[in-house]
């Protein structure tokens, strides 16, 4: 089997996400028939660096020996049961983990099956919970420039214009204020102070504010000071509107903390996972929340007050076996140790970008670097370039725009990540 075999036979069936599908007449897809740790490989032996854990879910590398077996082990356990009505040790045991390990008092874990369903459970958990408390708050706010995925509630508190305008007119109701504008102490107040103000006129209708702490990352990793979340969870509580958290990217470690909310010291109500959850093997997400907002739903059947959302693979034991190999791995290899030892190399490989005249900024938070391009029209398409130049050399980056980001999987080699960022940067000097 050749490349350019699984590409024609790709073509004739397969619409693929995120993409103009007439771009693949002169960019060629890349058919990977198997990986290892970092590296993908095409069917014609080549192989690539995965620089974006692709599309941030991979922890722990391809084909990780560990989740491998554990995943073997339960799908010839257990590979499926509804968890309506039914219960099962993985589900059991990952949630019992998973509240082990988030901030403050979150209690309850209530599965789904992907991130952009994680948000619109926790969009509808935040309205029905104040309907079910006797207020109907038909808005939620959240923030510009915002990334929550691309189903219809999820699309509608997101604010990156590329994804979202085309549907503007079936979306639902939401309002945004203004991100930080920078890393700096003072953006993040003077952001605080613009959501103030909203809440002032607007409070009483609003359910609860969506926050992707720390990094945009679908918003070219724009990256604010965790200043930010401290008054966010301060107003949101003055108001009494719902804080969500959505670390379906930031998660399980790659912002240096477990959760990026830790560097806030705050609690959301409700903080949705996924991407990182089960280390890329499987789709799976999880909202988790307070024993207070649990109760709220708490009563008789016929008072009609339960939350009734779920999807079919609803807590899928594949998917949690996955997850629980995942928080393993985390204690089993102090990862957030070793994690802060490779961003400190990533720090010192992305310097030499700084010193690039067409370089706007170079930011970092954890083991996520971004580089920021200046002067390129969209019709440049420069990521396309950048890409390209890679892919033909070994690795594998996707630039947002005129945004060039490294988000490697965290088992990544030192010598792994230094020709990673080496020919990125030779891409970049060569535009
Ligand atoms: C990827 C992402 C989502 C959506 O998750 P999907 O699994 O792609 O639906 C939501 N929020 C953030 C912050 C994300 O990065």
């Amino acid at each position: 089997m050749k490349n350019s075999e699984m590409i024609q036979r790709d073509l004739a069936h397969i619409w693929h996400p995120c993409t103009q599908m007439k771009d693949h007449e002169s960019l060629p897809l890349v058919p990977v028939k198997r990986a290892e740790g970092v590296w993908l490989e095409d069917f014609e032996g080549n192989r690539y660096i995965d620089g974006i854990s692709s599309w941030w879910v991979n922890l722990f590398g391809h084909a990780n020996p560990y989740i491998s077996a554990k995943l073997a082990e339960q799908a010839s356990t257990l590979e499926h049961v509804l968890l309506a009505g039914f219960t099962h040790e993985p589900a059991v045991t990952l949630a019992e983990r998973l509240c082990e390990i988030v901030p403050g008092d979150l209690n309850k874990v209530f599965f789904a099956d992907n991130g952009s369903s994680a948000v619109e459970v926790a969009l509808k958990m935040s309205y029905h919970a104040h309907l079910n408390n006797g207020k109907d708050r038909p808005l939620f706010l959240s923030l510009t420039n915002s990334y929550h995925g691309e189903t219809i509630g999820a699309l509608s508190v997101g604010d990156v214009e590329l994804y979202k305008k085309t549907y503007e007119q079936i979306l639902i109701r939401s309002v945004q204020t203004p991100v930080p504008k920078d890393r700096t102490y003072e953006a993040a107040e003077e952001a605080a102070e613009q959501l103030e103000n909203i809440l002032k006129t607007l409070s009483t209708r609003i359910s609860a504010l969506i926050v992707e702490p720390l990094v945009q990352c679908a918003g070219s990793m724009h990256m604010y000071h965790p200043h930010y979340l401290v008054r966010a969870r301060e107003l949101c509580k003055r108001y009494d509107i719902h804080l969500i958290a959505d670390e379906i990217a930031v998660g399980f470690g790659r912002t240096g903390t477990m959760f990026a909310c830790e560097q806030a010291g705050v609690s959301p109500d409700f903080l949705c996972l996924s991407k990182g959850l089960t280390g890329g093997y499987m789709p799976l997400a999880v909202v988790v929340t307070t024993d207070e907002m649990y109760k709220r739903f708490y009563c008789d059947y016929l008072e009609y007050k339960a939350f009734l959302h779920s999807h079919s693979y609803t807590g899928n034991p594949l998917g949690c076996s996955c997850a629980n190999a995942v928080l393993d791995i985390f204690e089993r290899d102090d990862v957030i140790v070793s994690n802060r030892e490779k961003a400190e190399w990533m720090h010192e490989m992305i310097k030499p970008f700084e010193t690039l005249s067409c370089v706007k900024e170079v930011r970092q938070t954890g083991m996520i670097a971004a580089v920021e391009l200046e002067g390129f029209a969209p019709k440049d398409r420069v990521n396309l370039e950048i890409f390209q130049y890679c892919l033909k050399r070994g690795v594998f980056v996707r630039p947002l725009g005129s945004v060039l980001y490294f988000m490697p999987p965290y088992i990544i080699s030192y010598e792994e990540m230094k020709q990673l960022i080496e020919t990125a940067y030779e891409a970049v000097k060569s535009l």
